[in-house]
């Protein structure tokens, strides 16, 4: 499914988002794994104001199992709590609710004080279009999930799933669109497949994400195609043609064809587990190589 931005889209899902926000104590926000920057809108940090926030790593299925963890460890230094999840298989959708109640902590902890007890945390799912969201609320209210429906003092119509006894989510999540504010962005959502191919063309993008893998993934292409990778894209790709025999009528390689064969694959996870965007380094790694170049020395 792929989404259209308008900015009547964004501006009402901003302003019901912005609502639903008085309503909830946690943000659960979700990004792909794969692209875990690209996927992320920026503005969330306002929107979201003081509420906890956990921040998942969806389709961690996809990407690559060393870069899931760096990333995990960089929200995590960033104040979030953090988890990978797989919604569509169910993996580690049970860790989400550990991971709601560690980041309400402060609530929960200020609740009993004030001689409240067992009032339910009230989550909300957020995130770009396509990043997984009505897949991962299936996923982890599943069979035994009810509706609570109305409830006074709660904006008419708005739903809520009983997860458990200490948190309930609201069945609507909030879209966030994505922000372009760089060319990386643009090309990135395209190649997971989460906006429309022709606003970018295959071939450029391929030839993008030929690059990237033979720097930072040397050997995928080989394992997958069969070819000897070489330094220029424009020859790897024409090297993919020839092996899956992409020909056009007069017998020239059609480079277009072998385009989509890369980027489907891509998709699929066929070139193996792949993430296109690697976390900042943290302070804590910084200081930890500046030692380490000093103990070189
Ligand atoms: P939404 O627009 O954010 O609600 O996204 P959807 O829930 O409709 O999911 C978009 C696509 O991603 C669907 O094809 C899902 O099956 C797929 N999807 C969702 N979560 C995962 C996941 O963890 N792993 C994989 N491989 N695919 C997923």
């Amino acid at each position: 499914m792929h989404f259209q931005w308008y900015p009547g889209h964004m501006s009402k899902a901003k302003r019901v988002m912005q609502e639903d926000m008085k309503l909830i104590d946690v943000v659960i926000e979700l990004v792909d794994a794969r692209i875990p920057l690209s996927s992320k809108n920026p503005d969330i940090n306002q929107i979201a104001g003081n509420k906890s926030r956990v921040i998942l790593l969806n389709k961690y299925d996809l990407s690559d199992d060393v870069q899931n963890q760096k990333w995990k460890e960089y929200f995590e230094s960033q104040g979030y709590i953090a988890a990978l999840v797989n919604s569509k298989k169910g993996d580690g959708i049970r860790k989400v609710n550990d991971a709601v109640i560690t980041a309400c902590k402060a609530k929960i902890e200020r609740d009993r004080k004030r001689g409240i007890l067992n009032r339910p945390l009230r989550a909300m799912v957020v995130g770009i279009p396509n990043v997984g969201k009505s897949t991962f609320i299936n996923s982890i209210s599943g069979k035994a999930s009810a509706k609570t429906g109305n409830k006074p003092g709660v904006t008419k119509g708005k739903q809520w799933i009983k997860l458990n006894k200490s948190i309930e989510l609201l069945d609507t999540p909030g879209i966030l669109w994505p922000k372009f504010e760089d060319q990386r962005v643009g090309l990135h959502l395209a190649l997971i497949g989460s906006i429309r191919d022709d606003i970018l063309n295959s071939y450029s993008m391929s030839l993008d994400l030929i690059s990237f893998l033979t720097t930072y993934y040397k050997g995928a292409l080989t394992e997958r195609y069969g070819i000897t990778e070489s330094e220029d894209a424009v020859e790897n790709l024409a090297a993919i043609a020839k092996k899956r025999a992409c020909l056009l009528k007069g017998g020239e390689l059609d480079l277009e064809k072998a385009s989509g064969f890369l980027v489907d694959d891509f998709r699929n996870a066929k070139l193996g587990k792949v993430t296109l965007e690697f976390p900042p380094e943290t302070e804590s790694e910084a200081q930890g190589e500046e030692n380490d170049n000093s103990i070189s020395e």
